[in-house]
């Protein structure tokens, strides 16, 4: 069952460039910023109340965030919703003809098991879902 948005990603070409806005522009913090190695991504972290923001940055040419950027440019890139049971919310995607992009969950940033939907077949919103913090 989906219990809210965990995060909402965003794809930049830089985060030290970007992080300037979201610091100095709207005055949040940056929590942590971690480079996730099976994604070739560096992502930072602000929580905006208890959702966060999540900056993404691609560690290398063939990231996936690389070919987002080469194709749409800077912006939204994902919406992540946290859920306590990810394998039944896939079974549930896939029991009604959505695209899974994973069909078995793996681990994300901080530890989280994601698993993502192919944006086709989610009306162009790239959809994660996440485990929460003690999943
Ligand atoms: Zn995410």
């Amino acid at each position: 069952m989906i219990r809210k948005i965990d995060h909402l990603g965003i794809a930049v070409r830089s985060i030290d460039q970007a992080r300037k806005f979201y610091e100095d522009v709207l005055g949040l913090e940056c929590e942590k910023i971690e480079v996730v190695e099976s994604q070739k991504v560096k992502t930072a972290f602000f929580p905006v109340g208890d959702i966060h923001i999540e900056l993404l940055e691609p560690t290398s040419d063939d990231s996936p965030i690389a070919r987002f950027l080469e194709k749409k440019g800077e912006g939204i890139h994902h919406v992540a919703y946290e859920s306590d049971d990810i394998d039944g919310q896939l079974q549930r995607a896939a029991d009604n003809g959505a695209r899974l992009i994973h069909e078995t969950p793996f681990e994300g940033a901080g530890g989280k098991k994601v698993a993502f939907l192919h944006p086709k077949s989610s009306f162009g919103v790239l959809t994660e879902f996440c485990s929460g913090k003690d999943a």
